[in-house]
């Protein structure tokens, strides 16, 4: 089997049919080389100072700071002195690590002061929330003890990876991505044929940027007796006029049957959380195999609570991150390049093009700007762009490097759409 290396993407060599897994290995390895020489290769490179809008980064044994779009630290809460002041107070109580599973032994009183706090951000009561190692486990786990093999999930097609992992051992028909028409037609076929029907959507997509038409959607799993399960890890924290995220936006925030999200991102930290009904939590707590067999997250998580705190005690870094955003959204609009629908700091530069994309990646990291080329299967084969995290720490000079990066790639590539 002949894989053809100027068209691959990683996915490609997932499974070789007739391939073992070192034959495999090997020639993955071979394309990991390939993609090293044509200077595609900005994955998994070194960072040496920390998330922040300007990275120290290793490439190739040589140091560099590079304004960086890599980072989900929207806020720039990593950093924020108070966080990491809770963290490190964190650590010096309780030590560097949980040392156990929730369930026998590792739910510390800083776990339970989180899932407080994070309860009552989200306006509900602290048994409704359960707190996950990482916003990855907070979904597949969920929707791995909650859906059986007599139940569906409808997923929309853009969903995150976790979601899909959650969803290997029930029933599971995707519709194409924000499609009303499509969703009632799956919601219809469904009606009586599962005994759960749960609709799992992201507040804000993780690729485009785009929001949920969440309030059209809600109207539709109830017209079809379903419940609706929303990830809204790229959402919370920057929209909403209190920063509580898409559902906010959308006045929605009592009615959705299952919240989740992360605190990787706008929280600065790590560490994943589902918010629903006393019951279900609770179900959740004791039976999700996570919650039983893994150990919970480190002590140095109690940053999170005081990056909860800051979310209502400095608005001033949302105010920030959106100033932000709309300019260097319209400059990349002047130069006439596709950003899509995105309605939030997640800013895609669509190209297409999966090797053109690569070489846009390149020539910015050699004008000092760290980005992600996204290709298959995060997006379509030919849907392939360089996403960009707008954060709110990103100082204009920074912004306006970068467009005039993009400007002068324009000029050589012809990557504009209008
Ligand atoms: N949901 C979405 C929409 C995400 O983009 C991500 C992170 N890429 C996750 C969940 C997973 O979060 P974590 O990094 O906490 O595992």
């Amino acid at each position: 089997m002949n894989i053809d290396f100027t068209t691959a993407t990683f996915k490609d060599f997932e499974n070789i049919p007739k391939f073992d897994m070192v034959q495999r290995a090997e020639v993955f390895y071979d394309f990991l080389g390939y993609m090293k020489s044509n200077g595609h290769m900005n994955y998994r490179l070194k960072n040496n100072s920390g998330c922040s809008s300007v990275m120290n980064v290793d490439i190739e044994n040589t140091q560099r700071d590079y304004v960086s779009f890599v980072s989900n630290d929207y806020l720039g809460f990593t950093q924020h002195p108070k966080v990491k002041q809770a963290a490190v107070e964190g650590i010096q109580k309780y030590g560097t690590g949980a040392g156990a599973s929730p369930l026998i032994g590792g739910h510390f009183i800083f776990h339970d002061d989180l899932e407080k706090k994070i309860s009552s951000f989200f306006g509900r009561k602290h048994e409704e929330a359960v707190i996950f190692t990482t916003g990855y486990t907070a979904n597949s786990a969920t929707l791995q003890i909650l859906l059986q093999k007599e139940d569906i999930a409808i997923i929309d097609m853009a969903v995150h990876a976790s979601m899909y992992e959650g969803c290997a051992f029930t029933n599971t028909k995707t519709f194409p991505h924000n499609n009303l028409i499509a969703l009632e037609q799956v919601l219809k076929a469904s009606e009586d044929k599962y005994r759960t029907k749960l609709v799992v959507i992201d507040g804000i997509y993780s690729q485009d940027g785009d929001v949920s038409p969440l309030k059209d959607i809600y109207n539709l799993v109830k017209k079809y007796n379903a419940f609706l399960m929303v990830d809204d890890a790229h959402g919370v924290g920057i929209l909403g006029k209190t920063g509580r995220g898409a559902l906010e936006e959308a006045d929605m925030l009592d009615k959705v049957d299952i919240i989740t999200g992360t605190f990787s991102k706008t929280f600065g930290n790590v560490g994943g959380y589902v918010i629903t009904n006393e019951k279900l939590a609770a179900f959740i707590r004791f039976q999700s195999r996570q919650q039983i067999f893994s150990a919970t997250a480190p002590p140095s998580t109690m940053g999170i609570i005081k990056a909860i705190e800051l979310m209502d005690e400095e608005p001033y870094w949302r105010t920030k991150l959106w100033e932000n955003i709309n300019y260097f959204k319209k400059g990349l609009n002047d130069i006439g390049l596709e950003t899509g629908n995105t309605c939030s700091a997640i800013v895609p530069v669509k190209i297409g093009d999966p090797n053109v994309t690569g070489d846009v990646g390149k020539l910015l990291i050699e004008r000092g700007v760290y980005t992600n080329p996204i290709l298959y299967p995060a997006v379509a084969r030919k849907d392939a762009r360089i996403r960009m995290a707008v954060m709110a720490t990103h100082e204009r000079e920074h912004l306006d490097k970068t467009l005039n990066a993009f400007e002068d790639i324009n000029n050589k590539l012809h990557i504009a759409k209008k």
